[in-house]
């Protein structure tokens, strides 16, 4: 990192951000210790102290704090995360509508610094893959690597995910991974990698029984903490070399926490106490929380450089009132069972958390058009069966009543 421009702007930040703190008047949240615990002196010395992981046996170092950039429309946000020391940037070839991909690719390059920094990006979403044969899928994901590469100005990506996988199968696939094999042989991407927020234990458990996929990007937060099969299958796989991405890790809601939260806890101790419970466990390798301001930024990337909760963001975790109010739906899909009318609840909860809490009525869309095999919001006669087996309490009837007045 040396004396360049760039550690001088991160200084910058850092005690700029310190500071701001101080005027918020958060410095005295608990006695002895700060959000995060940067103090100006901290502050003046914090390049050195940002806390890196490596990403499993793909050797790529990391800051624990990357950036889900897929949210992001503002290059400025971008180019502020890369000089106060983000490397990794998240992306996918359907964030806006390629228009994110070409975004990050554009800033990198504008700065030269993408030899500097890990894009990972996303193809091959379940409508994309659906009905295929094998030859078709394997040109599917050529051509789908290649408008990537184009978009991101560059050669290569350096982790290449399949996106929005939820089943054994789709890691097991030898179409996909033929593809996927002859793409990294090429030098195309550096590393391969699942994403998944739906079942996620099983498709980890799949990924763990070989050397094939380098890295998964998980849904992973602290309401989750009682969900044994996903972290034992994350440990397992960790174990075999699999590099983790946490995302999700703000529960859908940490940013917008409802009324009764915010009456007791202020934003950047919930921000801190969620990212924090991710990364302390020490198989999550970073995580990529979205943002798309210079705030949100700052709140998060506090966080790369201690990882202790202080007293206040160990009772936020604990308050089980805070859990409640955020009814995160973990798309654990045990209530689809319940549906006496077949709706796809879990896969409306989450469209609900794009266009509701997200504030991404594309992302919204898209989701809403994976529903098969099921039925969609005008399915839902608020009876509250799926309520009845839901240990997360996901206020559903009231979720599904926003999407009605939405899409219906
Ligand atoms: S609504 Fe509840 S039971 Fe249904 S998928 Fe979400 S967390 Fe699971």
């Amino acid at each position: 990192m040396g004396n360049s421009n760039s550690e001088v702007s991160r200084r910058r930040f850092l005690t700029a951000s310190a500071t701001g703190l101080v005027a918020a008047g958060l410095a005295n949240l608990t006695p002895g210790a700060t959000f995060a615990q940067i103090t100006e002196k901290e502050t003046a010395g914090s390049t050195d102290n940002i806390i890196y992981r490596t990403l499993g046996r793909t050797g790529m170092k990391v800051p624990v704090v990357s950036m889900g950039a897929g949210a992001c429309n503002d290059p400025s946000v971008l180019q502020a995360a890369y000089e106060v020391g983000m490397r990794h940037y998240d992306t996918a070839a359907n964030y806006q509508f390629g228009a994110n991909e070409q975004l990050v690719g554009s800033v990198l390059h504008r700065m030269g610094v993408r030899d500097k920094c890990i894009i990972g990006s996303k193809i091959y979403t379940p409508q994309q893959r659906r009905n295929l044969t094998t030859e078709q899928a394997k040109k599917k994901l050529m051509s789908l690597t290649e408008g990537t590469l184009k978009r991101l100005k560059s050669d290569y990506v350096d982790i290449l995910y399949i996106h929005m996988v939820d089943n054994r199968d789709t890691v097991a696939d030898d179409a996909i991974r033929e593809a996927m094999a002859r793409i990294k042989a090429d030098g195309k991407a550096r590393a391969l990698g699942i994403s998944t927020h739906t079942n996620m234990a099983d498709v980890i458990d799949e990924v763990a029984k070989d050397d094939f996929w380098d890295v998964v990007l998980t849904s992973i937060n602290f309401t989750m903490a009682d969900d044994t099969a996903l972290l034992t299958a994350i440990n397992k796989a960790a174990d075999r070399g699999v590099g983790f991405v946490g995302m999700k890790t703000m529960a859908g809601g940490g940013r917008w926490p409802n009324p009764d939260t915010r009456q007791s806890y202020d934003q950047p101790t919930i921000t801190a106490a969620l990212l924090k419970w991710v990364l302390n466990n020490k198989n999550i390798h970073t995580i990529i929380p979205g943002f798309n301001n210079h705030q949100h930024l700052r709140e998060d990337f506090a966080v790369a450089t201690n990882l202790t909760l202080t007293d206040m963001e160990k009772r936020f975790l604990s308050d089980n009132n805070v859990k409640l109010g955020m009814g995160f739906c973990r798309q654990c899909r045990k209530c689809l069972a319940s549906c006496p009318n077949d709706a796809d609840v879990p896969t409306l909860m989450r469209t609900h958390m794009y266009a509701a809490q997200y504030a991404d009525f594309y992302l919204a869309r898209q989701a809403l058009a994976e529903i098969s095999g099921h039925k969609g919001i005008t399915a839902c006669v608020s009876c509250d069966a799926c309520a009845v087996v839901c240990a997360n309490a996901v206020n559903v009837r009231e979720r599904i009543n926003e999407l009605k007045l939405m899409y219906a």
